[in-house]
């Protein structure tokens, strides 16, 4: 696969309404956008920084993965998004073969409508690791 950037790292949060005034007045971020992934059951912010962006991901409902995540871990880190520039499924097809454990056997649609798809930890040396591409 060929890997151009990263091209943003989550963030579990409690609450983005909480967090953004670190991001925007201490690291002085600007969040452009705030959208609601209903499916993921996941509130997002996104904020610049040069090509990547950071992530903010809020849990909607005590379901969410990151509800579970931020239950298990504490808020922080929790995954990191490469940009591929080969296609995602193709991505997926060779982690895949090399003996990767997928999340998702396909792509699907993430924030910001990108095709997404996630690696597993537990085969990703702990860090759970998403492909997107435009
Ligand atoms: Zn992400």
């Amino acid at each position: 696969m060929k890997i151009s950037h990263i091209e943003h790292l989550g963030i579990a949060v409690n609450s983005i309404e909480e967090a953004l005034p670190y991001y925007e007045n201490v690291l002085g971020l600007k969040c452009y956008n705030i959208e609601t992934v209903e499916d993921q059951k996941v509130k997002t912010a996104f904020l610049k920084v040069g090509d990547t962006k950071i992530e903010l991901l809020e849990p909607t409902c005590p379901e969410s993965t990151i509800a579970k995540f931020i239950e298990k871990k504490g808020v922080g880190v929790h995954h990191v998004a490469f940009a591929i520039e080969d296609g995602v499924a193709n991505a997926l097809a060779e982690a895949e073969e090399k003996g990767i454990r997928l999340i998702d056997k396909a792509p699907r649609k993430g924030a910001e409508n990108l095709n997404i798809a996630f690696l597993h930890p537990k085969s990703t040396l702990g860090v759970l690791t998403e492909l997107c591409e435009k």
